[in-house]
């Protein structure tokens, strides 16, 4: 008889701990998950699923003007909040409860309620303690607000999904792919958007060119892009807000939401008692195979703020449950992370972007080309796509693909493929294309820019 309850105890039923949970079961493992707030985590909750249903919705807005051109007269448009909200709310909730079925079937027990680590081997939920063998952290990050006075009138990501009323004006405050990406649903769904960042360009990491290129399409579909622009302070009352800024300016809204970046989430685990080490940004510091400090406890997913995306979760869950408790998988391999920004239009993107491509001593052609796609010809909408692959000269592999424009992430997806296979510039080349979409464009490109 074993000394533990369990062989494996995962904390937060989210991308990375479902996944290592089923999965170990599913190779003989004896395995616990408890949960505090929602089966699925952040990405089916208050993440991914949500924000792209919501993204749909803000399509259709600017869908219902680009119809006219092709001979539909739609009229009295009309959009209502509460019933995208609700939509979105059942269909979450069916979603919890495929997830709970899912890691019952798989066997996996399942305990509702906050874990708090209280030895190497031990967990205790509501009151009661469990021995395990060995003990997985997966529980992700959490929203965070920088200091500014009046920052208890301000929501985050967590809240905005489930507001009573569509506000009429808003601030969002932010610079990252989260922030950009609410102020285009918003801005699709009719609300009037500024977006502040105290930088010159939001979207940092990403390349340059693209950078700029989405500022400039986001300008034409409404957002009111604040750069260089800090929050000196908020005031006022929920839903009647001032939002003093640095440029002197005063914003008058109805909300404001702070997409500022998340923070590992460990309050509360006590995990630093037991001697877990945590770098300077409070993130589970783990070596290659997900091990913390303390050799019976492992993490992965957000809360060890490496790639903080869902499919890199996935990833390091099933290395980790066949590490344990299988015949062992290569470690994920974190080059070549397609992702995606849902913006409007989107972003998506793969490799190195023209900056990184040149830092790391690359001779780079460049090949780039902008253009109004067909669709629009006849919509008379004005946005652009940009498409932008880099190559380096001396070995032709491609290096980096980067591209704005409708379902940018759906092309990109299978460009990420060619280049993790090592693709070069010749296999793109002898590639026929797809005539008419605008993915045919990467294999078409022939001459570099510069
Ligand atoms: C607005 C937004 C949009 C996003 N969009 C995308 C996207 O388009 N694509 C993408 O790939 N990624 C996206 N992400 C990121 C993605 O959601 C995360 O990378 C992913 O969810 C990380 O998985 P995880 O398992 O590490 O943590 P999570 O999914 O956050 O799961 C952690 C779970 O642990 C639980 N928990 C925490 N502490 C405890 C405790 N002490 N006891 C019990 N339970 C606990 C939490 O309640 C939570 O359910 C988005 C995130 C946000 C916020």
């Amino acid at each position: 008889m074993s000394q533990y309850d369990f062989d494996l105890f995962v904390i937060g039923a989210g991308s990375g701990g479902v996944r290592t949970a089923r999965m170990a079961a599913g190779l003989g493992a004896r395995v616990a998950v408890c949960e505090d707030r929602y089966m699925g985590g952040t990405c089916v909750n208050v993440g991914c699923v949500p924000k792209k249903l919501y993204s749909y919705a803000a399509h259709y807005g600017h869908d219902f003007d680009d119809a006219a051109g092709f001979g539909w007269q739609v009229e009295s448009v009309r959009f209502d909040w509460s019933t995208l909200r609700d939509n979105k709310k059942a269909e979450i909730a069916r979603l919890n409860g495929i997830y709970r079925n899912m890691l019952g079937q798989a066997g996996v027990s399942l305990i509702d309620g906050r874990g708090r680590v209280v030895g190497p081997h031990e967990v205790e939920v509501a009151g009661q303690r469990y021995r395990a063998e060995r003990i997985l952290l997966a529980t992700g990050g959490w929203p965070f607000i920088p200091e500014v006075t009046g920052k208890e009138l301000a929501i985050t990501s967590n809240e905005v999904f489930d507001l009573e009323t569509l506000p009429q004006a808003m601030v969002i405050v932010g610079g990252g792919y989260i922030a950009v990406e609410f102020a285009s649903i918003f801005a699709g769904l009719g609300v009037e958007t500024h977006l502040c960042y105290r930088g010159s360009l939001f979207l940092r990491g990403f390349d340059d060119e693209i950078r700029a290129f989405v500022a400039e399409e986001m300008t034409k579909k409404g957002v009111k892009l604040h750069f260089n622009t800090e929050v000196k302070a908020l005031a006022g009352e929920p839903g009647a807000l001032q939002v003093s800024l640095s440029s002197g300016e005063t914003l008058q809204v109805q909300q404001v939401l702070y997409a500022t970046g998340r923070k590992p989430n460990v309050q509360g685990l006590g995990i630093e008692a037991l001697g877990v080490v945590l770098d300077q940004q409070g993130a589970v510091v783990v070596n290659d195979s997900f091990q913390t400090s303390v050799p019976s406890i492992y993490a992965l997913g957000d809360v060890i703020n490496r790639v903080q995306l869902t499919p890199v979760a996935l990833a390091e869950g099933t290395f980790l449950a066949h590490h344990l408790f299988g015949e062992g998988r290569p470690q994920p391999d974190y080059q070549y992370i397609p992702t995606a920004v849902f913006t409007h239009p989107n972003i998506a993107t793969v490799g190195l972007t023209e900056a990184q491509a040149i830092e790391q001593g690359h001779q780079v052609a460049v090949y780039r080309s902008s253009f109004r796609a067909l669709k629009h010809t006849l919509s008379g909408s004005e946005e652009r796509t940009l498409m932008k692959m880099l190559v380096d000269q001396t070995t032709d592999k491609v290096l980096g693909i980067h591209m704005v424009g409708a379902e940018a992430g759906e092309i990109i997806q299978g460009m990420a493929v060619a280049l993790k296979a090592g693709a070069t510039k010749a296999v793109f080349d002898a590639t026929i294309g797809i005539h008419p979409t605008a993915a045919e464009e990467f294999v078409t490109m022939r001459t570099p820019v510069r």
